[in-house]
């Protein structure tokens, strides 16, 4: 089944154009400095490439779900994942929380920055304390009059110390677990945060950090939703941010093929060029059937999501799947570029470390096969729950 059209495909060639011209040539020097200039991202959304979902009211342009697949996609081409997760972030993983429950005031405040590229948002859910188990966090919005008075701390927030606001995961009830959560935005020019740039192995690009929020004044206003309802927006939003992996991390694995092919043929040892070998080429038949597999699951999981079925059973699978996959391409191909394949001047050094992450961010392998485990064992409806408002 094809899923794009003409129109998808001419999107394409313009974003694969403009990511060619201005992002390409950069890209090495951004994951040195571990900074993208945010200039990027205006000139993205000048371009009309950000907000592609969003209605045409906040300056998006209201198209389906496979435009953003196709974004995606390109993106992950470049193979930095810090390029990509940087908008990711935004776009898919934050941004979303306001459109979806956020008041009138919230949607008109962020959602035409984030749609012009002038706006970087994160999403706060992590803690040093508790990351899968989400109900622990421990971050408390306590209610004052007209406004919260917010005290914690964040951890491994991507965009935190570059970006402009974050939606932050709160209790609001600190005797309950999920029915005391609630979903803040706050801003990150606010007094009394404190932002702590992460070292990390990966996603060189982007920025993460540890946040921490003493006595913070946020407006009441700035609630997105209702109090205590912010759990079941995340089950709900945490569908799109694991699916997003299936479509990004496909389309880096099928560079990593296209790159290995390249340098097999060129490649010469014991008299003929490597991709003669039988046990290179069985592994490339291997790889290649594994990531067209995954590649028809993928599309299929995104049909449903832009059909507006969240179906959490395929996407947990899918992200389950696809970043576990993409782990074993980045270790299979680096192999076959010999040595060269562990230094910079070749493209497998930097997805070996970025896609490390895949199997842990948004959700670990190991809480997709809980959450998979209680769907297929246990009969758990996580759909009828996380649909729910
Ligand atoms: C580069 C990077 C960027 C990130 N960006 C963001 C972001 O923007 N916003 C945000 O909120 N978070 C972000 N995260 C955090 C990420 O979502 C968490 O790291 C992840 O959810 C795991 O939480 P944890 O690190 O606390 O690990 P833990 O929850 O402490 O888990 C430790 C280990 O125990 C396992 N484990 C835990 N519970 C179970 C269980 N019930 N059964 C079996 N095994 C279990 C885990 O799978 C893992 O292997 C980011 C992380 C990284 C590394």
């Amino acid at each position: 089944m094809n899923y794009f059209s003409e129109e998808h495909e001419m999107f394409r060639k313009s974003l694969r154009d403009f990511l060619k011209r201005e992002v390409k040539p950069n890209l090495d020097q951004w994951e040195k400095d571990g900074k993208i200039p945010k200039e990027i991202w205006k000139k993205m959304g000048k371009m009309g490439f950000l907000g592609l979902s969003l209605p045409e009211k906040y300056g998006g342009s209201n198209l389906d779900f496979f435009f953003e697949v196709v974004l995606n996609e390109e993106m992950a081409k470049l193979n930095s994942g810090g390029f990509t997760i940087t908008q990711q972030a935004v776009q898919y993983m934050s941004a979303p929380y306001i459109l979806k429950y956020g008041s009138d005031f919230l949607k008109d405040k962020y959602l035409p920055g984030i749609v012009s590229g002038n706006l970087i948002s994160c999403i706060g859910i992590t803690e040093p304390n508790a990351g899968s188990d989400v109900q622990n966090i421990q971050t408390n919005a306590v209610k004052k009059g007209d406004h919260y008075i917010v005290n914690g701390s964040k951890t491994f927030i991507t965009n935190g110390i570059y970006g402009d606001f974050v939606v932050t995961v709160v209790k609001t009830d600190p005797t309950s677990r999920s029915k005391g959560i609630s979903l803040l935005v706050i801003d990150l020019d606010s007094d009394g945060i404190t932002k702590t740039k992460i070292d990390k192995l990966g996603w060189r690009s982007s920025d993460t950090a540890e946040l921490s929020f003493d006595n913070v004044v946020v407006p009441s206003e700035n609630l997105i939703g209702e109090e205590g309802k912010g759990f079941y927006y995340l089950m709900n939003g945490l569908q799109l941010e694991r699916l997003c992996f299936l479509p990004s991390s496909i389309a880096t694995m099928e560079f990593a093929i296209s790159e290995s092919l390249n340098y097999m043929k060129e490649r010469k040892a014991f008299g003929k060029s490597i991709n003669e070998f039988q046990v290179l080429r069985h592994r490339i038949a291997q790889l290649s059937s594994e990531i067209e597999a995954l590649k028809v699951f993928s599309y299929h999981c995104c049909d449903l999501y832009d059909k507006k079925i969240y179906d959490v059973k395929l996407c947990s699978m899918g992200k389950l799947l696809c970043t576990e996959l993409h782990e074993k391409v980045s270790t299979q191909c680096l192999q076959l570029f010999g040595g060269n394949g562990f230094t910079e001047d070749y493209p497998m050094a930097r997805m070996y470390r970025d896609c490390r992450v895949g199997t842990i961010g948004g959700g670990t392998s190991e809480i997709m096969r809980e959450i998979i485990a209680k769907i297929v064992i246990d009969g758990k409806d996580y759909t009828a729950e996380a649909t729910k408002k």
